[in-house]
């Protein structure tokens, strides 16, 4: 454990930015059973919420990477109708506001929730009907947030052009843009160039997924080849770095990464429950972090990790020693880094982070 100024209290008071986190990661576990129950799935491992909590959460005794895609086949199964996903929505929403986020773009898979009969379009206004639900009723209980759907393609998958143009298409309704999810190895982000070309003739936003459990190529691909504007996960980019008498040496692939400004969307406890970092103290975050990448902090699937934002920057805190300052660095990172417009991205560093920070400094002086 590593000293520092940063209680729970104190991070879930201050302001924070989420840009990685999946949708149909971060149920309620109370929701998933009432939703279960009205559509009579019967798949789900027990009936109690607090036990089903806990299996979600991988690495509970006994769970592995099976159990882990289990719990995302659970969750869809109960977001394929249009309340369904408006409730999850809402609920995500309220839930990311109570826990001090005041800006999330938050990511799913239209073609996950078309069992039931719904299209792809009317899949995407559920859920942006949902995220304006939930943000009025956080509004209600005191909380400011804006929250804004990016959509994402399975790579595995071949219909990566058609989420790209419904990405599009739904730009001024909230979706903000588009992801390839799903997994990386064996199915490289240069598969959907189709994609991601015509994302960059619109004039859209792009991440993806790369460089999580598998290595450079796939981070090269999505740089070099497909323009990606941020990285799901990044951090293999850490293979590229290599520490020479007490140093550390980038090669040409990470310095162009730092170099460029481009943003990691980390999830480190995600990371370490799917096997992709051993654990907390080892995970490459914290030397990107020093060495300047811009790095930002996410949660990736509150639920199957157990996890908010604010617990995982106690979490990191507590492990790196990471300060109020620290936590500051990595909201105004993750901030600069949204698909927000660049005057809304100003308005939100100047009138909402930087004086939110600035009160919990002079709270602590006193
Ligand atoms: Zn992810």
């Amino acid at each position: 454990m590593a000293s520092t100024d940063l209680t729970l209290a104190t991070i879930k008071r201050a302001p924070k930015v989420l840009l990685h986190e999946h949708l149909d990661g971060g149920l309620r576990p109370e929701t998933i059973l009432e939703l279960a129950r009205e559509v009579n799935y019967q798949g789900l491992p027990t009936n109690d919420p607090h036990e089903l909590q806990q299996w979600f959460i991988v690495d509970a005794p006994g769970s592995d990477l099976v159990r882990y895609l289990e719990g995302f086949i659970h969750t869809t199964s109960v977001m394929q109708t249009r309340d369904q996903l408006e409730r999850v929505a809402a609920e995500s929403t309220i839930d990311l506001a109570r826990d001090g986020v005041i800006y999330a773009e938050v990511r799913f898979a239209p073609e996950l929730h078309l069992n039931a009969g719904l299209t792809l379009h009317e899949v995407v206004q559920a859920v942006l009907d949902g995220i304006a639900l939930g943000t009025k009723e956080a509004a209600n209980e005191g909380h400011r947030i804006v929250v804004r759907a990016i959509l994402s393609a399975m790579r595995q998958a071949s219909l990566s052009e058609t989420i790209a143009d419904l990405a599009v298409n739904f730009r001024d309704e909230g979706v903000c843009g588009f992801d390839i999810a799903g997994p990386e190895d064996g199915f490289r982000p240069t598969q959907h160039l189709r994609a991601f070309h015509l994302i960059q003739r619109e004039d859209f936003h792009l991440t993806i997924h790369a460089g999580e459990a598998f290595g450079l190529p796939s981070i090269w691909e999505a740089v070099q080849f497909c323009n990606a504007e941020r990285l799901g996960h990044g951090v293999r980019i850490v293979d590229d770095i290599h520490e020479v008498n007490g140093h550390h040496e980038l090669g040409r692939l990470a310095n162009y990464v730092r170099d460029r400004r481009i943003p990691l969307e980390v999830c480190p406890t995600s990371n370490v429950h799917t096997g992709a970092a051993t654990s907390i103290a080892t995970h490459p975050i914290d030397l990107l972090k020093r060495l300047r990448f811009r790095v930002t902090l996410n949660t990736d699937n509150r639920l199957m990790s157990g996890i908010t934002l604010s617990s995982e920057f106690e979490t990191c805190a507590s492990t790196f020693g990471w300060t109020l300052a620290d936590m500051e660095w990595l909201t105004l990172n993750a901030a600069k880094s949204t698909f927000y417009e660049f005057d809304q991205r100003l308005a939100m560093i100047n009138n909402v982070i930087k004086p939110g920070y600035a009160a919990l400094r002079s709270l602590k002086a006193q």
